[in-house]
């Protein structure tokens, strides 16, 4: 069986001396993070986000029961798995720890060696589920993240500007007469030539929280958090301008010996939980233009639709 050192148990107890002996047992197979009351174990499961809780029942200030209830109320933290440790042994606690969502419930006294295999099994289903759901958002020929990722960090990132009133940018790029490349050299060329713009595309793009996605087809997005426009509308020129520089010749492109890419762009203020449907909207209006404009262009718009 194979563990993964990184990932982080929190193991919430108000007393000092199980909260020891617990981090003693687990040391080898996680890293360890502490808490000794309910306020302490939300706080901490915000900000570390761990891939298991170890969670006491009886606890002075917040039960271990309302700690997993507002767990579960949070969007940020409803998904981390929690194990109560609980002295409370009817099969009525155990009951209502598992209905408030538990995993697993271990009664105290415990059994070292049981919590130890315990832990280590749903740590291990844990990396299992996380690769498998990592798979599902990564794009099978171009190994880049693909539409259900892109759909995902989008809501995301939108939420997380509108909070923080940060700028939010999303470009579309679209290769220029890609038909007419895969008519001419045939359909593998043309996935050849879709993983290397892919991963030209990534390389460029190197902040954290920037994301390039296939969104279908010859079609990439680009979402940049953080960024004001006239930043975002830069990089989508550096971009388009770096694609030509590759000098990848493109033998039946209208408007250009080598393979070119055209860019719609839009940066806006996100506000409220729903995405704007015009944010996308707007950004493939940009390109439907540097398209209508001759192709192998980038243009970009400002919060054409007055979210701000
Ligand atoms: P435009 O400059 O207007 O974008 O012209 P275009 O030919 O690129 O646009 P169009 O939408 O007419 O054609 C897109 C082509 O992209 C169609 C298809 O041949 C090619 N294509 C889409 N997905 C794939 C793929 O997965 N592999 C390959 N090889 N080609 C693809
Ligand atoms: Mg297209
Ligand atoms: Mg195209």
């Amino acid at each position: 069986m194979t563990m993964n050192q990184q990932q982080t148990v929190l193991v919430v107890d108000d007393e000092k001396q199980n909260r020891t002996l617990l981090a003693e047992l687990l040391v080898d197979d996680c890293r360890i993070a502490l808490a000794k009351n309910g306020a302490q174990a939300l706080e901490r499961a915000h900000e570390l986000q761990p891939d298991l809780i170890l969670l006491d029942v009886m606890m002075p200030d917040i039960n271990g029961y309302d700690v997993i209830q507002a767990l579960k109320a949070d969007d940020a933290t409803r998904q981390i798995p929690v194990i109560f440790i609980s002295a409370l042994d009817s099969t009525a606690d155990e009951e209502r720890g598992l209905d408030l969502g538990a995993v697993d419930y271990i009664t105290k006294p415990f059994h070292p060696s049981i919590v130890r295999k315990r832990v280590r099994n749903h740590l291990q289903s844990c990396h299992h589920r996380h690769l498998l759901e990592n798979l599902a958002k990564i794009d099978s020929l171009t190994e880049i993240a693909n539409r259900r990722r892109y759909d995902e960090a989008l809501e995301n990132e939108w939420r997380r500007c509108s909070r923080t009133h940060s700028p939010l940018s999303l470009a579309i790029i679209d290769v220029d007469h890609f038909k007419a490349y895969n008519d001419h050299l045939g359909h593998a060329e043309g996935d050849r030539m879709l993983r290397l713009i892919a991963k030209k595309l990534s390389d460029f793009v190197r902040r954290p929280g920037d994301l390039v996605a296939r969104y279908g087809g010859e079609e990439f997005v680009l979402l940049l958090p953080n960024s004001s426009s006239a930043a975002a509308a830069n990089l989508g020129e550096e971009l388009r301008s770096s694609i030509e520089g590759l000098r990848l010749p493109h033998p039946a492109s209208a408007i250009s010996p080598y393979i070119t890419i055209s860019l719609g762009g839009v940066t806006t203020q996100p506000s409220g939980g729903e995405v704007d449907p015009q944010f996308f909207q707007a950004a493939d209006a940009a390109l439907y233009e540097a398209k209508a404009g001759g192709r192998n262009r980038s243009l970009w718009r400002n919060d054409p639709f007055g979210a701000a």
